[in-house]
């Protein structure tokens, strides 16, 4: 499945939050943020399914992020900045041992992120974590 194309402006405090000074990466950073879910399309009858957009890690990497979610786009969107876990499913890498995170929030709509094909390159990396090290 290919990655939702949705694309917004992040509002201003939202860019504040991401350039505080001593940050850790690009310079100037752009305001827009990419939907990072999967495909997903609103039923025209159901309420919109938001689109999420990765922000900010929490304090470890098991903390909660930061996400933006917003819904519509121009004079007619509604966002929210939310912190939200991570969803818990894994899969699991036979061959090489690792343990590949879902790398969206929980309780995402659409599949989990190793299900979703990035067009546009890897704008989340992949949360690569070592697989059960029970070897003395
Ligand atoms: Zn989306
Ligand atoms: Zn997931």
């Amino acid at each position: 499945m290919l990655q939702c194309t949705a694309v917004t402006l992040l509002p201003p405090d939202a860019v504040l939050r991401l350039t505080y000074p001593g940050a850790d990466g690009p310079e100037d950073p752009e305001p827009y943020v990419l939907c990072e879910l999967g495909e997903h399309d609103s039923t025209p009858t159901g309420p919109p399914t938001e689109h999420a957009a990765y922000l900010w890690p929490g304090r470890t990497p098991d903390s909660p992020a930061l996400w933006f979610f917003w819904t519509g786009n121009g004079p007619e969107r509604t966002h929210r900045t939310e912190t939200a876990p991570w969803c818990p499913a894994v899969l699991r890498r036979l061959d090489s041992g690792l343990v590949r995170r879902c790398a969206l929030f929980d309780h995402h709509p659409a599949p989990h992120s190793w299900d979703v094909t990035d067009p546009l390159g890897d704008l989340l990396a992949d949360r690569l974590v070592p697989g059960d090290t029970s070897e003395g």
